[in-house]
């Protein structure tokens, strides 16, 4: 990520307005242009990806077309409050993908978008407590791959 591009973008932008910055959807990337100073976003990458099975979890993102989890009970993300991950595992979504089933592209998309949903209501929240860059930190700790 261009992160020099927006901190110099930012600097020059007013301080009372919203800063949108479009085509960045990856969790790692979205923390840290929020750290720059960036407030919204907008970007195909979660759905492109949930496409093609590839699912965000709170330690990295995971495709779920990998034999690893063939017999794998567990939801796709443990941390994830959404219905697809206190209704599904990670079998039943290899299961779907492998099968060329159409619901498991709309659940890993139904799952992406909650993610990013719940991180983002996370962010507000430290945000909100002065403890952002420390959850960061803790945040991107754990997030085992680039993006
Ligand atoms: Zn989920």
């Amino acid at each position: 990520m261009t992160t020099d591009l927006i901190s110099h973008t930012c600097a020059g932008l007013p301080a009372d307005h919203p800063r949108y910055l479009m085509g960045v959807g990856a969790p790692p990337d979205l923390l840290d242009a929020i750290a720059l100073g960036v407030d919204l976003f907008d970007c195909v990458l979660p759905t492109r990806v949930a496409r093609t099975g590839t699912i965000f979890t709170r330690r990295g993102r995971v495709n779920i077309r990998n034999a690893a989890y063939r017999d794998d009970t567990g939801p796709p993300d443990e941390s994830c409050p959404c219905a697809v991950c206190a209704r599904y595992t990670r079998s039943y979504l290899r299961h779907l993908f492998n099968a060329d089933e159409m619901l498991g592209p709309r659940l890993a998309t139904y799952h992406n978008l909650s993610f990013l949903a719940q991180l983002m209501e996370d962010a507000r929240a430290a945000i909100a407590n002065n403890r952002f860059d420390g959850w960061r930190r803790e945040i991107l700790a754990a997030y085992a791959t680039p993006w």
